[in-house]
């Protein structure tokens, strides 16, 4: 097995190092962090533009589509040099995947190019207030009346809905069919009549969470329905066949750059503090304990970097992706948190100030890093649950 990247990717990777030395500037990244990493302003917009003119967003997706056809390593390049200075581009989470697998061609032609060009970008619209690990259990409603579906109910923690042009949304659409048998997806445009969102502030919003904070959105959701009007053709996949089409799409959005980046990151942070803060040559890079839970932690990073190398390599294969992400999401989110609290240790008091105190370290970024990092391990499905998946599909074991 050759872990090397051929010449090809090592030049696009410089490529791209030099178009965001260029093009990132400080008042972009000033824009990210004004308006949150996943929505866009005026400036971040042009430079996404350039991004994607270049060819660099949707590289291994069709090129009917698009797409470059290429791939999906030249994909991971693009997303980890981008991910690394806090600009999120196409990546996790653009719903792309299960649209490929199952979406009608109308809705490849006008989903994919759209995600492409930045023109469209969804809301993960699955948990509700008495479904989130029990995701079966959903109640919104979709009720067919003639071409269209009328929804009823609620979302909640849906992480973009305020940015986002779109909700991917999980709805029951057989009340009487086995739980897991009567829900469909939709792919519903945010601006539909009778949707209401409404901002739940997070751990992050109060103080700021800094830039370069990678755990946590200061912002996610609760969304309404009342009443939602929208056409059938808004349906992905076969009507009553959406956990099967959701399932599908989690478990491909696992995969990639930025859920290995975001604990990678931090490792790779502190041990640039540590080296950066010598104190004379008596600062913790002279501290055994500290230089050996770095290099295991550093150790522990390239294990998550092969998971998700060995997970994109089996879906560019066309392999069965069955517990695969589902195990990455596992290793990656507590690696995370052990990244964090040993942050917390090497820094000590100070290192546990948040963006408001003038005494933080580094503007509070590890403090906040250390609050938020938590959440990873629940959202996009826990960790618990997870590990279930890892056991059931695995393993071979019987449900528990
Ligand atoms: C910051 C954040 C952003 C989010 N963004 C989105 C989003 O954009 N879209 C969206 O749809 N959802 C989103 N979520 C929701 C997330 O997917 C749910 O929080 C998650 O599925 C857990 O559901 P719950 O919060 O209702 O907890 P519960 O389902 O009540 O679970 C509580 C705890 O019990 C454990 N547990 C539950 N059942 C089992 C079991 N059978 N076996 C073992 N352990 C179990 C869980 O692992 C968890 O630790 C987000 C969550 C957070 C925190």
């Amino acid at each position: 097995m050759d872990f090397a990247y051929t010449p090809e990717q090592q030049t696009l990777r410089e490529e791209v190092r030099q178009f965001i030395a260029e093009y990132v500037t400080p008042e972009i990244l000033a824009e990210v962090e004004e308006s949150g990493v996943r929505s866009r302003g005026p400036k971040t917009r042009e430079m996404y533009q350039k991004v994607a003119d270049r060819g660099w967003i949707g590289i291994s997706w069709p090129k009917e589509y698009g797409g470059q056809g290429g791939s999906r390593i030249d994909q991971y390049i693009v997303e980890e040099e981008f991910g690394r200075v806090g600009v999120e581009v196409g990546g996790a989470g653009s719903g792309a995947p299960a649209i490929l697998a199952a979406g009608t061609e109308e809705q490849k032609k006008y989903f994919l190019p759209g995600l492409i060009r930045g023109e469209i970008s969804f809301a993960l619209g699955f948990t509700e207030p008495q479904a989130g690990a029990d995701l079966a259990g959903l109640q919104c409603r979709a009720v067919r009346d003639g071409d269209e579906f009328v929804i009823n109910g609620q979302k909640m923690y849906t992480t973009r809905a305020h940015s986002g042009s779109h909700i991917y949304l999980m709805a029951r659409t057989d009340p009487e069919a086995p739980r897991h048998k009567g829900i469909s997806i939709f792919l519903v445009p945010m601006e539909t009549p009778g949707i209401t969102v409404r901002p739940l502030w997070t751990i992050q919003n109060d103080p700021p969470a800094p830039r370069r904070t990678t755990y946590g959105d200061r912002r996610t959701n609760e969304v309404f329905f009342e009443d939602v009007h929208i056409p059938a053709s808004c349906m992905l996949g076969e009507e009553n066949t959406g956990w099967y089409v959701g399932a599908l799409g989690l478990n491909l959005d696992r995969v990639g750059a930025s859920r290995y980046l975001l604990s990678v990151q931090r490792d790779e942070d502190i041990i640039n503090w540590v080296k950066e803060n010598d104190m004379g040559g008596y600062g913790p890079s002279q501290d055994p304990a500290v230089r050996d839970r770095l290099a295991e932690l550093w150790i522990e990073a390239q294990v998550c970097r092969l998971m998700t190398m060995r997970s994109m390599s089996l879906v560019e294969r066309g392999g069965t992706f069955t517990y695969e992400g589902s195990a990455e999401k596992v290793w990656a989110p507590e690696h995370g948190v052990k990244t964090t609290e040993t942050i917390a240790q090497i820094l000590g008091a100070y290192g546990q100030l948040l963006s408001s105190s003038e005494d933080n370290i580094e503007g509070g970024v590890f403090a906040h890093n250390l609050m938020g990092a938590f959440q990873s391990g629940i959202n996009h499905g826990s960790a618990q649950v997870m590990r279930d998946q890892v056991a059931r599909r695995g393993l071979g074991m019987p449900r528990g």
